[in-house]
């Protein structure tokens, strides 16, 4: 005989490096759910509109349909409350409410699917990840492929020139890298010189 254990709630969470597969792994684990015949809603920030506003988008072009916040509390107004499964992608944009509003759910018996990157483009932990990292019941650490060695890479380089924490972008701007290759912060001078408009252009 099945063992009813009422609506228990959990939060797992993938974390990693841009380009590690991340979204890819979230949205296979929401289909399962849907597969299940599972309730399931999907929230993403505004600010990433890399690709698509109403969809979570794979680097690989997987696609799923989610809803747009701003701030994870959002969430308690826009949730319908028989889902049972909710994701988060993109999630070190959300903000440091994130953890209450993960927690609060999974107390309600929700299953809480979180996406998001793990360190900044400095290396350092970017909030509220390690603190979610501290309270999720699964983690899955994902690994891209480095760009310059092709060694498991576990960091985001960027390749423009920004100390601003978030620069939204994909392919051009970031590369996944190795511990070996990362390079903390703005890239090597050389790029930046290459890179300067005017310089070893011909002015007419
Ligand atoms: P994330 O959400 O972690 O940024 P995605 O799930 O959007 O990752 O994309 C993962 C896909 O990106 C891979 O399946 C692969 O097709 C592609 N990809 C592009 N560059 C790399 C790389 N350097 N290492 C691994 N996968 C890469
Ligand atoms: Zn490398």
């Amino acid at each position: 005989m099945d063992i009813v254990t009422g609506n228990i709630g959990w939060i797992e969470v993938v974390c990693g490096p841009m380009f590690s597969g991340k979204s890819e792994e979230l949205i296979r684990r929401l289909r399962r759910a849907k597969i299940a015949r599972k309730r399931v809603q999907v929230f993403k920030p505004v600010l990433d509109d890399r690709y698509s506003a109403d969809e979570i988008v794979s680097h690989s072009d997987c696609r799923m349909p989610s809803q747009v916040i701003k701030d994870a509390r959002e969430v308690l107004n826009l949730l319908d409350w028989r889902t049972q499964v909710i994701g988060f992608d993109e999630a070190n944009f959300l903000g440091p409410n994130l953890v209450e509003i993960a927690q609060q759910l999974a107390d309600s018996g929700k299953q809480v699917l979180i996406a998001g990157l793990d360190t900044d483009y400095l290396g350092r932990p970017f909030p509220p990840m390690p603190e979610l990292l501290a309270l999720a019941e699964s983690i899955t650490k994902t690994l891209a492929i480095c760009m310059r060695c092709g060694n498991p890479a576990k960091h985001t380089q960027r390749l423009v020139e920004s100390e601003e924490l978030i620069v939204v972008g994909a392919t051009g701007m970031y590369e996944a890298r190795c511990r070996r290759c990362f390079e903390p912060g703005i890239p090597k001078q050389e790029y930046l010189e290459f890179a300067k408009p005017g310089r070893d252009r011909h002015t007419v």
